[in-house]
């Protein structure tokens, strides 16, 4: 029989959506702005995955996490972190369990949906010097075009040596920009359906105007140079970071918006930044992880490259330089049974955190309003991912959604289990089925994200503290 509280509980309706913003007190309401503001510095700092790596890796220094290859033997309470080539890492706190009983894990990605150069990029054209783009990641490309743009990230020599770039993020450098048509004469192109209107050969970044002064021939008449756009944008190249034309094959150069985190609305409730999806979740992954002192079980924070092409690569998901790092792990603890990596990997439990859509009035038709993530909910849950019948989902199995669930409810965190879009209407995937797949039992959660893959995207600040508040509860 239940008791009458059981019997009160049995019978209270579901569809009573809570805006969060609502239970917040003045003191919580502080506390969101305040970690907000951090996050808001953080965009600003680590908008490609090699910055966000090493804003990173100077914050968990800071906290006392030294680099894990220094350490001969760990223990209980020790804090470690691993760089795997520049774009991803992996970070650690020993706890006071046995490893090989799993560890707590949080894993969001660090890379964004941005235009990388071409490996031969530079070239002219009616006195005008463009960079050419192929982009990464889903991008709707006709939102690239007339806004500011910076550049970020390495060219290395044939010398061994790189030169970092960052052009366009201080407020007294210069900026690049991808034209469009003019509404004159853009009747064709007004006829294109929305994805072929803006095509990716056209996305073309604006990098010059000026030649190089004219050259005097044997009989010392002037005339203009070939290319002198070109050339003279080499020339400033050449000037700044030392690098040549040919150097521009062994470059990773991204093109990102230059736009700052910024608040939005008179309230100030939401922000705006590039790249949301997924440093919304980096951010406050680490920030949990820097909150606990010596778990029972050990506390990783990881923190990918490439989730926007597909995970592959050594700085993916699919990375075995994860195991790499667990077996280090596991090494300097006096782990050595050949099945040690694999009970770890089967024992342990990750919320896999990146971003969902949040439900947008001006698209509803896209959404199921009893199954959409709602700004001011809370962390999203999602049971599963994929499209067209789950396909290539994670799906979660229900005793360990329980006791996620249990947990927020124990720590006061704002929850909502959702699902991204109408059954058919598209679909999505995250690095979860990885994390899977190694055995894991691993629950997709995220940040809500209105205009999710634009240049300039909006959360809720009500969110991103309460995924902080829930990666705490689950890690410590
Ligand atoms: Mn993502
Ligand atoms: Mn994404």
């Amino acid at each position: 029989m239940a008791t009458k509280k059981e019997k009160k509980e049995e019978l209270k309706l579901e569809d009573e959506r809570k805006n969060g913003w609502t239970l917040a007190t003045d003191k919580e309401k502080k506390a969101i702005f305040d970690f907000a503001d951090k996050y808001m510095d953080f965009l600003d700092a680590a908008k490609t995955e090699r910055e966000a790596v090493k804003t990173t890796v100077k914050m968990l220094e800071k906290a006392g996490f030294v680099d894990v290859n220094t350490k001969k033997t760990l223990a209980a309470g020790d804090k470690v972190y691993f760089v795997n080539k520049a774009k991803s890492l992996y970070a650690a706190i020993i706890g006071t369990e046995s490893l090989e009983n799993g560890i707590n894990l949080c894993g969001a990605h660090i890379d964004s949906p941005r235009l990388d150069l071409k490996p031969n990029p530079l070239y002219e054209d009616g006195e005008i010097a463009l960079f050419k783009t192929h982009y990464y990641g889903g991008i709707r490309k006709y939102q690239w075009t007339t806004i500011p743009l910076a550049l970020h990230g390495v060219v290395s020599l044939a010398n061994g040596k790189t030169v970092d770039v960052c052009v366009g993020e201080d407020d007294k450098d210069p900026i690049f920009v991808i034209s469009d048509l003019l509404p004159h004469l853009s009747a064709q192109q007004n006829k294109k359906p929305l994805n072929e209107a803006i095509a990716g050969e056209d996305l073309n970044v604006i990098v010059g105007s000026i030649p190089v002064p004219n050259e005097k021939d044997d009989k010392g008449e002037e005339k203009p140079a070939a290319s002198a756009i070109k050339k003279n944008i080499l020339s400033i190249l050449n000037k700044k970071y030392g690098i040549s034309e040919r150097d521009f094959v062994s470059a990773e150069l991204e093109v990102v918006p230059a736009f700052k985190a910024r608040n939005i609305g008179f309230d100030e409730g939401l922000i705006g930044a590039y790249g949301h999806d997924d440093r919304v979740c980096a951010f406050p992954e680490l920030m949990a992880l820097l909150d606990i002192k010596k778990p029972k079980k050990t506390a990783v924070c990881l923190l990918s490259d490439k989730e926007e092409v597909g995970s592959q690569g050594n700085t993916g998901m699919k990375s075995m330089n994860f195991e790499l790092f667990l077996g280090q792990l596991l090494e300097k603890l006096g782990y050595n049974s050949p099945y040690s990596l694999q009970r770890l990997l089967s024992n342990s439990r990750c919320l896999s955190a990146d971003v969902t859509a949040a439900y947008d009035p001006t698209y509803a038709y896209v959404m199921e309003k009893q199954n959409a993530a709602y700004l001011a909910g809370g962390i999203a849950f999602c049971k599963y991912t994929g499209s067209r019948g789950k396909s290539g989902a994670s799906d979660a199995n229900a005793e360990f959604i329980g006791e996620v669930r249990g947990i927020m409810e124990a720590n006061n965190v704002s929850y909502q289990f959702c699902e991204m879009g109408k059954v058919d209407e598209g679909g999505g995937g995250t690095i979860a089925y990885i994390l899977a797949d190694k055995g894991m039992e691993v629950l997709d959660c995220g940040v809500p994200v209105i205009s999710m893959h634009a240049p300039y995207e909006q959360i809720s600040k009500y969110d991103l503290y309460h995924s902080y508040l829930a990666y705490r509860a689950f890690l410590k």
